[in-house]
């Protein structure tokens, strides 16, 4: 199953997969263009593949913006056009037990099911929060239960080498004062 038919649900499940979101997030335009390309169930929903890549980019400016946590107002008033474009293309689905909210259009559903995700958008950068930054390349990560802080082992020992040197250089640097 593809990572663009599993982010637009096109394979009926009911919860965004925080893994699938940040392989989109990782993903480069062309490889996007080539997901698109390759995709037969996206290619009738979603007319080209420029629309693909806006949403893309509006995505990772999203995320980067709460991440980085500035201009959280204008991420705000984003996201509340976006509500309006699909306020009139919502409808509510009810299927026994569920009842769905479903855009008609699905990249508005995309961002739909983005929004009413508060974990995946808003949760603090604490153990709720699904999806987060590798904190040495800054790289995309999803994260289920634990607080991972790294994609790959490899940025891990990168990450904590330099750490040791830099508390061994501040050791150092403080004998050399007090001496
Ligand atoms: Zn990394």
């Amino acid at each position: 199953m593809g990572t663009l038919d599993r982010l637009f649900k096109l394979d009926d499940q009911v919860e965004l997969d925080p893994y699938v979101v940040v392989s989109f997030l990782n993903s480069s335009e062309d490889e996007i263009r080539d997901m698109y390309e390759r995709s037969t169930k996206i290619k009738p929903k979603i007319a080209s593949s420029d629309d693909l890549v806006q949403f893309h980019k509006e995505l990772k400016w999203v995320m980067e913006t709460i991440w980085q946590k500035e201009n959280l107002k204008k991420v705000e008033e984003f996201l509340s056009t976006k509500l309006n474009e699909m306020h009139h293309k919502v409808s509510i689905d009810d299927e026994g037990l569920f009842t769905q909210l479903r855009a008609d259009e699905p990249i508005l559903e995309a961002w739909l099911n983005i929004m009413t995700d508060s974990n995946l958008l808003y949760g603090s950068n604490s153990e709720r929060k699904k999806v987060s930054k590798c904190e040495w390349c800054g790289k995309w990560l999803a994260r289920k239960r634990s607080t991972r802080r790294f994609c790959s082992n490899q940025c891990r020992n990168m990450y904590y080498n330099i750490e040791k040197r830099k508390s061994r250089k501040s050791v150092k640097d403080k004998n050399f004062f007090t001496l």
